[in-house]
């Protein structure tokens, strides 16, 4: 079962992950916990070629492809060969991101998305959990601690607020999917609510 984790920055998605990935094996599953971009060695190259400062910002198109051929890897090498064995996959965003990133916040044509997802990714989360902050209260997470790149930190705050809504309207139209979950809180409640969905999905 694929389960995918999203937000916008300082949601605290990575200490969410790690609070499923291990009420999951005490009950003694076989869990994979995976990132994007990223997941795989290439992937991992790409990431890094998206996210370091060391050449020219590219463009929202060249942002597109790249993120979307690193998950083309991602779910070939790494996704599917785990599904297939039974295992859990936890994954730490996923397509939702480039709808809410490349198609909220750099305006890219979310039918061009549909279609790169259909052909490259052919496949979506049974669940996927989005925690909601609001922007300024997210950006004060994060600031100062070197967790955003510099290309993405130095956005307006309209940026984010597209990324939110765009995350919201996913959600909102896919509810079987989606549990929004209100990451304002501490991050130990946040976490809480988080295996609690987690475990009523798998249960019910
Ligand atoms: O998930 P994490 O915070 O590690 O992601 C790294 C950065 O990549 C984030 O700052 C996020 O804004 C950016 N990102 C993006 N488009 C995506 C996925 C992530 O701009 N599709
Ligand atoms: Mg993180």
């Amino acid at each position: 079962r694929l389960v995918s984790l999203e937000g916008g920055e300082g949601a605290g998605k990575t200490t969410v992950l790690n609070a499923l990935r291990e009420a999951l094996r005490e009950g003694g599953a076989d869990v994979v916990s995976t990132r994007e971009p990223g997941g795989t060695p290439l992937a991992e190259r790409i990431r890094g070629l998206l996210l370091d400062r060391e050449h020219e910002t590219p463009t929202a198109d060249a942002e597109l492809l790249l993120m979307f051929a690193a998950r083309a890897q991602h779910v070939h090498e790494t996704i599917r060969p785990a599904l297939a064995r039974g295992a859990w996959v936890l994954c730490d965003r996923f397509t939702d991101s480039s709808y809410a990133y490349q198609g909220g916040g750099r305006g890219i044509d979310p039918a061009w998305i549909a279609e790169l997802e259909r052909r490259v990714v052919g496949l979506r989360p049974g669940l996927t959990l989005l925690l909601d902050i609001d922007v300024a209260r997210g950006r004060a997470r994060t600031r100062g601690r070197d967790l955003v790149p510099d290309r993405i930190e130095s956005e307006r705050d309209d940026f984010f607020e597209r990324v939110r809504a765009a995350y919201r309207a996913r959600a909102a139209a896919e509810p079987a999917r989606f549990r929004v979950i209100d990451a304002s809180r501490p991050a130990d409640e946040v976490a809480r609510e988080a295996v609690r969905l987690l475990r009523e999905w798998r249960d019910g």
